[in-house]
């Protein structure tokens, strides 16, 4: 294969299923990560990906981090999957300034952050293919998150822009928006809440991030290269865009 993937966010739920997924189709892998050290550890023994900790809402961290990775594996970024993403909810009356900025630099800076850095190399290839991890709750909106659902719903415009500029140099640009899937962040919703939630998933479960991780594979496969500026929505049929 010969294909250097970069997963942000790549070592704990969603992006660590796309990290492991993409290392069986036979892509390298880097994972990056942005403060659980314990479980990016375990992550590296287990797998063998190679791990970058670094923040991703930091320009300057992702320039060195990126130039580090094509260091490290003697190539350029070929797959770039945006994936790293927070939460900080709360109703906007109540929320911080602190809590709007990290979420928006944090899951919608990072796209920028992260491409900028890769799409001249991307161009300079003639190939690239990148996925950003959107939500439905950028696409449908969510009680109690402004600044994630802004953000989340800022990536599926960021891809369809992005998309344009990349297109004529073979360069594909998609999104995902994974409906409620059960990680870390979903299992610190309440349980009664989670109840909730699913009661109004039609498929009546909430998602595995092996379901997403399929999907981001196929994306970023030469299969897909007809496919570009769109956003697949992977939500057991919640919302149905
Ligand atoms: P998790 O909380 O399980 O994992 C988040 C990952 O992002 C971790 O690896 C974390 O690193 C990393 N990360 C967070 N902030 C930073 C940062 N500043 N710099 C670098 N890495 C960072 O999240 P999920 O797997 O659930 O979600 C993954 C993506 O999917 C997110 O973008 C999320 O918004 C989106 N999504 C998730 C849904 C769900 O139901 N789970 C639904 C829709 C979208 P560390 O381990 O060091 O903390």
């Amino acid at each position: 294969m010969g294909r250097l993937a970069l997963v942000t966010g790549g070592t704990r739920g969603i992006g660590e299923a796309i990290s492991i997924r993409l290392k069986e189709a036979g892509y390298d892998v880097a994972a990056n990560y942005g403060n659980n050290d314990e479980k990016a550890k375990a992550f590296y023994e287990h797998y063998g990906i190679p791990i970058y900790k670094f923040d991703v809402a930091d320009f300057d961290a992702c320039a060195a981090a990126i130039a580090q990775i094509r260091k490290d594996f003697r190539r350029d970024i070929d797959v770039l999957v945006n994936n790293a993403g927070i939460t900080k909810d709360n109703t906007i009356h109540n929320m911080s300034s602190d809590c709007w900025h990290s979420v928006m630099e944090t899951n919608l800076g990072s796209c920028f952050n992260m491409c900028r850095n890769v799409i001249e190399r991307m161009r300079e290839n003639q190939f690239g293919r990148i996925v950003n991890v959107g939500s439905i709750n950028g696409q449908a909106g969510q009680y109690g998150q402004v600044n994630y659902a802004a953000a989340k719903s800022g990536i599926h415009g960021f891809t369809k822009a992005l998309a344009q500029e990349g297109a004529r140099f073979n360069i594909t640009v998609n999104a995902v928006a994974p409906g409620y899937i059960a990680t870390d962040m979903v299992r610190a919703v309440p349980e009664k809440v989670l109840e909730k939630i699913i009661a109004r998933i039609p498929v009546g479960r909430l998602g595995e991030a092996p379901e997403i991780a399929r999907a981001v594979e196929f994306l970023v496969s030469d299969d897909a290269g007809f496919i570009t500026g769109s956003t697949l929505s992977i939500n057991g049929g919640q919302h149905m865009y």
